[in-house]
C-alpha cells in the first residue's frame, strides 16, 4: 500500500513540474501543502501539535458502467499556487477536476471546494473531504462524536477499526465507520482531542445535506496502515455537471470540546432562531410515558386510569403526560388512522379523561408519528404507497416496530410493518396538520411527532417527489415542516406544546422539547488520575444549543436510581419516566419516585437556573477536586453549581466563581455546604448532589 501511495506520488509530481510547495501560517496555525497538493503540515503552533499526515485531501467515488463504485485517483495536471497570505488555490485536472481554495483565519483552515464531472458517462457519486490522510495522533487521543448529542469513544483509531463488516465490504484496504448527520448525529462536527489540542473537522452547511462523519482504517490485508479522518457528501454529478461544496473547516486549537463546540455555534448563530418554549415546557420537570394500548391489543391503561396517572407523577414533581397508544389500533400500528376507540367510548371519553388530567394540573402531550404510514391501512394503498420513502430499487422503504405479549409469535413471526413519509411531499404537511387539530379537539396542550428530530433511516430516491435523488438535503424539508406545524400551532393556541423524538440542530430551533434518543448512562472509561468514571454520553449538544430543552431516556426501572437521575439533573434535563417500557407509572418503581421527588423539589426551587438557565457544562466554575462531577448554569446574574461524587464514600472540595459570591445551597443526600470567603465548601458522601448558587459580586 505504501508502494502504492509512493508510485501515486511520483505520477503526480510527473504532472506537477511548476508546482510549488506553498506554507500559510498566522501567529496561531501553519498549514502547508507539497507540490502535489498533499497536506503536510496543519499545525498548532503553541501546543506545536501537528496532524498532517502528507498525503492529499479527498478521495473521489465514481459509479461507471455496471461497477457502481470505484475511487478515482487524480490523474492530471496539479497545481499549487499561494493566492494571498492566507489563502492558497490547489487544482487538479483530469476527469473529475478539483478545485481547493484554502483560507487560514485565526486557528482554522477553511476550504472551499468545487467539483466537476468531466468525464463522458460517469456519475461523481461521493466527494470524500477533507480527508486527512495518515492523520497524526498519539495513542491518548479521545474522539468526540455527535452522535445522539454526544459520545466520548476513547480512541479514534478504536473506533474506526471496530467496524469490520464479516464478508460485506473490502475490509481487507480499509475498516470504515461513521456516523450520519442529520441523522443520528446532532451537529456536523467531530472533534479529536490529543496532546492538550484538539482538531475540529466541521461542515458549515445551512442546507443540512447529508454528511457524514467518516473514520477509515486504511490496511493492506489484515496489516493496518494509516487512520484517515474525513467527511463525506454525496453528490451524484452527471457528466458535465458541477458543484460548489459548502465550506469545511479543520481547526487544530488549543483547548478541548468546548472549544470546538464554541466556533460550531458561531456559525450556526447564522441561521439558528430558537423559538421560546411554552410555559407549561418551562414549568415542567418531565413526563411519564405511558402506552396506553399496546400494539398487540392490551389495554394496560384505560381511560379511566388518568387521575390515577396524574396524582402518581403529581407525588413526584411530574406533572406531565406523554401519551402514547391512545387510539385504537394500539401503539405502533394503525398510523395515520388514528381510530377512536369505541371500546372505550371513543374521543369523547378520551376527552373527558384529558380534561380530569388536565384540571389536576397536568398537561397531555398527544403522540402521532411524523413519519410512519401502516401499510396494512386503506391510507397506504390510496396515497401512502406513493409518497413514502422510496429505496434505489423504487420500492417502498419499510420498517418494523415489532413488540411481543405473552406469546412468542409476534416477535418471531413478524408483525406490522411500515412505510415513511417523504417530507418533500406537500401533502404529508396537510396531514400533520390534521394531527395538531385532533390534539386540540381532544383538549390536549401538546402534540408530540415521534421521529421528526433526527433524519430517516431511508434516503428517497423516487423523483416525482419534486426533491433531488438521492434525497440527501432531507432534513432542510423536515425542518421546514417543523417550522410549518410549530405557525400552524401558534395560529390556533400559542400555549400547545410541540416536541420531538431525537436532537438535531436544525429541528430543534422549532420545538419546545425533545425526547432524546440514545442517550445513555454508561461509563466509557475511568479518568487514570483519580479512577473518576467518565460517561459515554458527552453533552456536547447541550452545550452548543442550551436553549433546546432535552429529555433523558433509559431509567425503565427502579434501580441504579440516585446516579441515574443525578446525571439528569448535571445535565439540566426533563425526566422521561417510562416505567419498563411504557408499561408502567411511576408508582411501580418507588426508589425512583422516592428520589425523583428530591430532585423535582430542587428543580422547582432553582428552575430558573438548572431548568431554564444556559447550561454550560464546567465553565466557569474552579472546583479543587477532580474526582467530583460538576455542571454550571447561568441565569442573570446568578450562576448555579451542581456538584455530584459518584464513586467515593466521602469528597470534599471548594468551588469558586470569579466575579460571584457563594450565596446559598441546596442538595439531596447527605451533603454539607458552606461558604469560605465567596467560595463554597461542599461535602459530598457517595451519591450525594449539591446545587450551590453563587450570585455577582
Ligand atoms: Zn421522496
Amino acid at each position: 500500500m505504501k508502494l502504492c501511495a509512493l508510485s501515486f506520488g511520483v505520477l503526480a509530481s510527473f504532472f506537477a513540474q511548476a508546482a510549488q510547495s506553498i506554507e500559510l501560517e498566522n501567529d496561531k496555525i501553519s498549514v502547508a501543502f507539497d507540490e502535489n497538493g498533499n497536506l503536510v503540515s496543519l499545525k498548532n503552533l503553541a501546543a506545536n501539535k501537528d496532524f498532517a499526515g502528507g498525503q492529499n485531501l479527498f478521495r473521489i467515488i465514481c459509479e461507471d458502467g455496471l461497477i457502481q463504485e470505484r475511487e478515482v485517483f487524480p490523474d492530471g495536471k496539479i497545481t499549487v499556487s499561494k493566492t494571498a497570505d492566507n489563502r492558497a488555490e490547489i487544482s487538479y485536472g483530469g476527469e473529475f477536476p478539483v478545485k481547493i481554495i484554502c483560507t487560514i483565519d485565526g486557528d482554522e483552515l477553511r476550504l472551499d471546494a468545487e467539483i466537476t464531472n468531466a468525464s463522458k458517462s460517469k456519475i461523481l457519486r461521493e466527494f470524500q473531504f477533507p480527508m486527512i490522510k495518515n492523520v497524526q495522533l498519539s495513542p491518548k487521543n479521545r474522539l468526540i462524536m455527535n452522535s445522539e448529542g454526544g459520545e466520548l469513544f476513547p480512541s479514534a483509531l478504536a473506533y474506526a477499526a471496530s467496524k469490520h463488516t464479516g464478508y460485506k465490504s473490502q475490509d481487507n484496504k480499509a475498516v470504515e465507520r461513521y456516523g450520519k448527520y442529520p441523522r443520528e448525529v446532532s451537529m456536523n462536527f467531530y472533534v479529536v482531542e490529543d496532546d492538550g489540542c484538539s482538531l475540529y473537522i466541521a461542515c458549515e452547511d445551512a442546507r443540512f445535506d447529508l454528511t457524514l462523519h467518516l473514520l477509515r482504517q486504511r490496511r493492506d490485508g489484515y496489516k493496518p496502515l494509516f487512520l484517515d479522518l474525513a467527511m463525506s457528501k454525496f453528490p451524484y454529478l452527471k457528466p458535465g455537471e458541477s458543484q460548489t461544496l459548502p465550506t469545511f473547516v479543520l481547526s487544530p486549537h488549543v483547548g478541548d470540546w468546548h472549544v470546538s463546540g464554541k466556533k460550531y455555534r458561531k456559525w450556526a448563530d447564522t441561521w439558528y432562531k430558537k423559538m421560546p418554549a411554552v410555559k407549561s415546557v418551562m414549568e415542567m420537570n418531565g413526563w411519564q410515558r405511558v402506552i396506553l394500548r399496546q400494539q398487540y391489543g392490551t389495554v394496560l391503561f384505560p381511560y379511566s386510569d388518568f387521575e390515577k396517572i396524574c396524582k402518581a407523577g403529581l407525588d413526584c414533581g411530574i406533572n406531565s403526560l406523554l401519551m402514547f397508544g391512545w387510539w385504537k389500533e394500539g401503539m405502533d400500528a394503525g398510523y395515520p388512522d388514528y381510530t377512536a376507540d369505541d371500546t372505550q367510548g371513543g374521543d369523547d371519553a378520551l376527552r373527558e379523561s384529558i380534561k380530569k388530567f388536565r384540571a389536576m394540573g397536568g398537561n397531555v402531550m398527544v403522540y402521532f408519528n411524523g413519519q410512519l404510514i401502516d401499510v396494512s391501512t386503506k391510507y397506504f394503498k390510496e396515497r401512502g404507497q406513493y409518497i413514502c420513502d422510496k429505496t434505489s430499487a423504487g420500492m417502498p422503504h419499510l420498517e418494523s416496530y415489532p413488540f411481543g405479549s405473552d406469546g412468542t409469535g409476534l416477535k418471531a413471526l413478524g408483525n406490522k410493518e411500515f412505510g415513511t413519509a417523504c417530507h418533500a411531499v406537500p401533502e404529508w404537511f396537510d396531514m400533520l396538520k390534521s394531527y395538531v387539530d385532533r390534539a386540540i379537539s381532544l383538549g390536549a396542550n401538546g402534540v408530540f411527532l415521534d421521529q421528526m428530530g433526527g433524519g430517516s433511516i431511508q434516503t428517497c430516491f423516487d423523483a416525482s417527489h419534486g426533491h433531488k435523488v438521492p434525497f440527501t438535503d432531507a432534513m432542510y424539508y423536515k425542518a421546514e415542516i417543523l417550522r410549518k406545524v410549530r405557525d400552524y400551532i401558534k395560529s390556533k393556541n400559542p400555549d400547545i406544546s410541540l416536541g420531538v423524538e431525537r436532537a438535531t440542530d436544525c429541528t430543534s430551533q422549532y420545538v419546545d422539547y425533545i425526547h432524546t434518543c440514545g442517550f445513555g448512562y454508561n461509563y466509557a472509561e475511568k479518568d487514570k488520575e483519580t479512577g473518576r468514571p467518565i460517561l459515554k454520553s458527552v453533552p456536547t449538544f447541550r452545550y452548543v444549543f442550551p436553549e433546546a430543552k432535552i429529555s433523558d431516556r433509559g431509567i425503565r426501572d427502579d434501580t441504579d436510581i440516585e446516579r441515574r437521575v443525578n446525571i439528569c439533573l448535571l445535565w439540566g434535563l426533563l425526566s422521561d419516566v417510562e416505567i419498563y417500557r411504557c408499561r408502567e407509572i411511576i408508582d411501580a418503581a418507588p426508589n425512583y419516585k422516592k428520589y425523583l421527588a428530591e430532585a423535582d423539589r430542587l428543580r422547582d426551587k432553582y428552575r430558573r437556573l438548572i431548568m431554564n438557565g444556559t447550561f454550560s457544562d464546567t465553565d466557569y466554575a474552579v472546583c479543587s477536586s477532580k474526582r467530583l462531577d460538576y455542571t454550571v448554569f447561568v441565569a442573570g446574574d446568578e450562576m448555579a453549581v451542581v456538584a455530584t461524587n459518584a464513586y467515593l464514600d466521602g469528597e470534599s472540595a471548594e468551588f469558586s466563581i470569579e466575579g460571584y459570591k457563594f450565596a446559598e445551597a441546596d442538595g439531596i443526600s447527605a451533603f454539607n455546604a458552606s461558604a469560605e470567603g465567596d467560595k463554597a465548601r461542599v461535602e459530598l458522601k457517595r451519591k450525594a448532589l449539591a446545587v450551590l448558587i453563587f450570585k455577582k459580586k
